[in-house]
């Protein structure tokens, strides 16, 4: 019987890990296989099994409790699903699932239970269970830090704070993606770990995407967990687990981590396929009944600390894709009432070209201001309601034909403001770039640019405002505050840029 490289691994992995606790007397229990089959194993003999304990197989073959019945027991296979037989032994081991955790994890890519993927060997000592329960409330305090994503369209009017979760919500090609991956690039030089989990995606699409972080050089302060579509159903199931577990060790060393759920339909999906084949029952969608508690247990892991557990934090973005913009179907409902907010992207916007495709109405953050600088605060204050107002005179402007100045005058402003938004992929903006992006076009300086003009002459801003305003730009950057003095500085260098602008 020829085992596959992948299986082998796995079984040595596992079975070094089990090794590793030596020493302690353990009274074994043996079972046997009665039935097994896509990847499901059923168990006989076995009482005194926990859930989501591993189990060992003879030849190296490991699985993971899911149904404890009374002496039986249901597994999922994390090996081994085409060598599993009928009758093999099977011995519960008395541990859970765990994954490495720590510093050396930094620049690697890595499966669910830890083993690299990037053909390099790890050396590590320590070790989490996948599965923790959340930080309490005492355990916690108020999310009031901001994490920059570098996106001005999410910076502005939907801030998000340190312990955060996230929802990036949209249709399948939105960019979804890129959001995360442009907020995890913004990361660098910022003390922000990050933690991107690959969940049941194709392996060219993660391996394009390792490139492009390494490329960035963010792999330095980046894990990757893959657990790709061709992997088992119970490798994508506990991928985000074992992600998060490598995330919350960092933020019990004080530390502040971003961690990146792609994409959480995948794993509900994952989920679901191993539900049915364990016979529960199926309910709406044909999920079963427990799927909430699958996302919920996992997000509420995320946490800003108290000072007392040494102030570090966890940001979670998790994605949900969409079906024709259906945000009412199960697992969007399920995954938006568990997290504080939701960046909804459009199918339509993305394709007028609008990227990143934020639909701002339908987009919030819970933690808002509180999560912001005042700086930016004191630029972004009334852009979601201008934005909201300009959308809808934008529609009923299609039919008038007479339209009054007031209304032209809006109309105008908000053209600029939505070029202005308009981001290309991997070229996050600082935050005083953001403010002095905001303090131009707020300020109405845009007006006379014309529209088709107007990203050139932002990108002109940004170059002359980093050359003649290095001072006001870098108190933003230290301070957080936007000062008479520096506010007055950066609207003379926008005039002048305009007027250079318009003589050429
Ligand atoms: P999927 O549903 O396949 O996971 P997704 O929603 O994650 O897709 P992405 O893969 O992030 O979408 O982006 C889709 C395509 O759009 C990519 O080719 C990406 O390069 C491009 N794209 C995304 N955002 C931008 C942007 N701001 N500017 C230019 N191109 C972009
Ligand atoms: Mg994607």
């Amino acid at each position: 019987m020829g085992m596959d490289a992948s299986t082998r691994n796995i079984g040595a992995h596992l079975r070094q890990r089990l090794e590793s606790y030596a020493g302690k007397p353990i009274v074994y229990e043996y079972g046997r296989v009665v039935s097994t089959g896509d990847g499901i194993v059923r168990i006989d003999g076995l009482s005194h099994s926990r859930n989501g304990e591993l189990i060992a197989f003879d030849g190296g073959l490991y699985g993971m409790a899911m149904d404890l019945e009374l002496g039986k027991v249901g597994a999922v296979l994390l090996n081994g699903i085409n060598e599993m037989r009928v009758d093999s032994r099977a011995r519960s081991t008395g541990r859970v699932v765990e994954v490495p955790v720590g510093e050396a994890l930094l620049g690697r890519v890595i499966d669910p239970l830890g083993i690299p993927l990037d053909g390099l060997p790890l050396h590590v000592e320590t070790y989490r269970a996948i599965e923790q329960p959340a930080p309490t409330i005492l355990d916690r305090q108020n999310v009031n830090e901001p994490l920059q994503t570098g996106l001005l369209a999410i910076d502005s009017m939907i801030p998000i704070g340190k312990g955060q979760r996230e929802l990036i919500i949209g249709d399948r090609q939105t960019g979804k993606t890129t959001v995360a991956m442009d907020c995890i690039l913004n990361q660098r030089g910022k003390e922000v770990l990050c933690v991107y989990v690959a969940i049941g995606q194709k392996i060219s699409t993660v391996s394009k995407l390792y490139e492009q972080l390494r490329a960035a050089s963010a792999m330095d302060y980046t894990v990757l967990v893959v657990a790709t579509a061709s992997d088992c159903a119970a490798m994508q199931y506990i991928a985000p687990y074992a992600g998060c577990a490598i995330a919350e060790a960092f933020m019990h060393q004080g530390r502040d981590v971003l961690i990146v759920y792609d994409d959480l339909s995948k794993h509900a999906v994952a989920y679901r396929a191993m539900s049915l084949l364990l016979k529960r029952s199926p309910g709406r969608e044909a999920y079963p009944g427990d799927v909430f508690y699958l996302h919920s247990r996992l997000l509420e892991r995320a946490a800003h600390l108290s000072d007392a557990l040494g102030g570090g934090s966890m940001t979670a973005l998790p994605i949900v894709e969409t079906m024709a913009g259906d945000i009412s179907a199960y697992i969007p409902t399920n995954v938006i009432s568990i997290t504080d907010g939701q960046i909804y992207l459009e199918t339509e916007l993305f394709h007028a070209g609008v990227r990143p495709a934020v639909n701002v109405g339908l987009s919030v953050s819970r933690v808002g201001g509180a999560a912001q600088r005042q700086a930016m605060r004191k630029v972004a204050g009334s852009l979601r309601l201008t934005l909201a107002q300009y959308r809808e005179l934008q529609i009923f402007a299609q039919f008038g034909s007479d339209i009054d100045p007031a209304t032209k005058k809006l109309l105008d402003y908000g053209d600029r403001l939505t070029e202005t938004l308009k981001q290309h992929q991997h070229s996050p903006l600082s935050l005083s770039e953001q403010v002095g992006l905001l303090l131009a076009v707020t300020g109405g300086a845009l007006g006379e640019i014309p529209i088709k003009s107007v990203r050139a002459f932002n990108a002109e801003l940004l170059k002359h405002l980093n050359g003649v305003c290095r001072i006001p730009l870098g108190e933003i950057e230290r301070t957080g505050l936007l000062s008479d003095g520096g506010r007055a500085a950066i609207e003379k260098a926008i005039a002048d840029c305009v007027r250079r602008f318009k003589a050429v």
